[in-house]
C-alpha cells in the first residue's frame, strides 16, 4: 500500500497527481498537481473554494484543503503518467464533517469501537450511450429480453475488456462482465473489500468507465433511470461485518447461513429503510427506478417495498448465500461514501438494539405484493425520502456532521426541480 507519493511518482513515472474528492452530490472534484509539488500537497493539502462545489459552504468561508490519502493511489490505466488519489477535506485545521469520505470514515471508526469492520462489494450498472445522451449507443441492441445478450456484449468488447484489464492490473480482482437487463446496459464485478477501499474504487470506477467510454467515442451514464421504457441503473451493495479475519455474518448452522448479528443488522436496515433512500436513491430521477413498472424481462430489478428474503430477486434485501446480504435498494446516483456510511449506521443500530427483522418473505413481490399489505412501501419521491431522513433519530445520531448540510442542499435541489415547468404539466393542464 503506497505511503509516500513523491517516491511513488519517481518509481512509477507519475508526472501529475489528480487530488480528488467527492462532494455531497457525488461529483468528483480535483486539482491536477505536478509531481514536483506533491510533497507540499501531502503536507498542507490542495486548496479549494468549497462553496463552488456541492458542499455547505459560502464564499465567506476560508479555503478548504484536500489532504491526499496515499493508500488510495490509482495510476490511471489509460494515462499512466497521472496518479489519482482520494482526499479528505479539512477546513480551519479540522476535518469537514459533512465531506462524504470523512463521514464514512467516521461511521467506520464508530463501528471499530465495537470491533466491527464492514466489507462491501458494489454492482455498478451503467449504460453506454451516444455522446449527446439521447439514445443508447448501439442501434443493433434491440432485443426485448436483452439480459446477458452475447452479441451486444461482444459489440462493446473493446470498452469492457479495457476496463476489466485495468481492474485486473490494479489488483481489484475483477471476475465477470455482462450485458444487463436493459438495451445498452452493462455491469462489471470485482471483489468485495473493506468499505472505504470499495468506496474509493467505486468513485474511481465511475470516473474510469466514463473516461474509457469517451476514449471510444461513447458516453457512459450511471443515471438511475435514463430511459423510461428500460430497466434502470442499480447499484446493489453486498454487506458483511468482520472481526479481524472472521466474517461475523457467517453461521453455517443458521437459517440462510447468516448469523444473529447479520439478521439484527438487516433489522436495522429495514427499520431505517425509508430514510436510507435519501442516500441510496438521492436524485429526483431515482424514484422512477424504484417504483417502476416491470419491463418485459418480468422484473424491475429494483424494490418498491421494505422486505427481505432468501435467494429471491424481488425483495429489497436478498440473502444470496451465507455470510452476507445484498441490499438492492441503491442506484447509480448513490454517493460511493455516504451510501455505505448510512447503511453501516442503520445496521449498527440494528445490532445494538437487537432489532428483529421477522421471518423472511418467500413470495414474488412483483406479483404477490398485495398479499402482504402490512409490508411498508418505499418513498415515492425524493422529498418524502428527505423528510424521512430528517425524522430519523438513528441516522441523525450517527451522521450528525453530514445530514444537516446534505438536507439543506438536497432541499434546494428539490425546490429547483419543483419550480421546473415540465412538458407533462403542460400536456395535462393546458386545457384545465
Ligand atoms: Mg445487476
Amino acid at each position: 500500500m503506497p505511503t509516500d507519493l513523491a517516491a511513488e511518482a519517481k518509481q512509477r513515472g507519475i508526472k501529475y497527481f489528480l487530488i480528488s474528492y467527492t462532494d455531497l452530490f457525488g461529483t468528483q472534484r480535483a486539482k491536477l498537481v505536478p509531481a514536483s509539488a506533491i510533497g507540499e500537497m501531502v503536507r498542507a493539502g490542495a486548496s479549494f473554494a468549497g462553496f463552488a462545489t456541492w458542499l455547505d459552504m459560502t464564499p465567506a468561508d476560508p479555503d478548504t484543503f484536500a489532504m491526499p490519502d496515499p493508500a488510495s493511489l490509482v495510476q490511471l490505466p489509460w494515462k499512466p503518467e497521472v496518479g489519482w488519489v482520494a482526499a479528505d477535506l479539512v477546513m480551519n485545521d479540522a476535518l469537514v464533517a459533512h465531506a462524504p469520505r470523512n463521514a464514512l470514515k467516521g461511521t467506520m471508526a464508530d463501528a471499530a469501537k465495537d470491533g466491527w469492520q464492514m466489507k462491501t462489494g458494489v454492482e455498478c450498472e451503467f449504460f453506454l450511450i451516444a455522446p449527446d445522451g439521447s439514445a443508447i449507443s448501439d442501434p443493433a441492441d434491440r432485443q426485448s429480453k436483452p439480459c446477458y445478450d452475447q452479441l451486444a456484449l461482444m459489440r462493446r468488447y473493446d470498452v469492457i475488456a479495457e476496463i476489466c484489464d485495468a481492474m485486473a492490473a490494479l489488483g481489484w480482482g475483477p471476475y465477470q462482465n455482462d450485458h444487463e437487463d436493459a438495451n445498452g446496459q452493462f455491469e462489471m464485478n470485482w471483489d468485495y473489500a473493506d468499505a472505504l477501499v470499495t468506496a474509493d474504487r467505486h468513485a474511481f470506477f465511475k470516473y474510469m468507465v466514463k473516461s474509457v467510454a469517451e476514449k471510444h467515442g461513447l458516453r457512459a451514464t450511471f443515471m438511475p433511470k435514463p430511459f423510461s421504457n428500460l430497466t434502470g441503473n442499480g447499484c446493489h451493495m453486498h454487506v458483511s461485518l468482520w472481526r479481524g479475519e472472521e466474517n461475523a455474518f457467517a453461521d453455517d448452522g443458521a437459517n440462510h447461513g447468516l448469523s444473529a448479528d447479520g439478521f439484527a443488522f438487516i433489522g436495522g436496515v429495514l427499520s431505517s429503510a425509508k430514510a436510507l433512500c435519501a442516500f441510496l436513491n438521492p436524485t429526483v430521477n431515482s424514484y422512477k427506478r424504484i417504483n417502476a413498472p416491470r419491463t418485459l424481462s418480468g422484473a424491475t430489478w429494483s424494490p418498491n417495498a421494505i422486505s427481505y428474503t432468501g435467494n429471491n430477486r424481488t425483495h429489497m434485501i436478498r440473502i444470496p448465500a451465507g455470510g452476507r446480504f445484498e441490499l438492492r435498494l441503491g442506484d447509480g446516483a448513490m454517493n460511493p461514501y455516504l451510501a455505505p456510511a448510512a447503511v453501516l449506521a442503520a445496521g449498527l443500530d440494528g445490532i445494538r438494539r437487537k432489532r428483529d427483522p421477522g421471518p423472511p418473505l418467500t413470495i414474488n413481490m412483483y406479483t404477490e405484493r398485495h398479499t402482504v399489505p402490512e409490508v411498508e412501501s418505499l418513498p415515492l419521491n425524493l422529498l418524502d425520502a428527505l423528510r424521512e431522513l430528517e425524522a430519523s433519530e438513528t441516522l441523525n445520531a450517527a451522521l450528525a456532521g453530514a445530514i444537516p448540510a446534505y438536507l439543506k442542499l438536497k432541499r434546494e435541489e428539490w425546490n429547483d426541480y419543483a419550480r421546473h415547468l415540465t412538458a407533462w404539466e403542460r400536456e395535462t393542464t393546458l386545457d384545465c
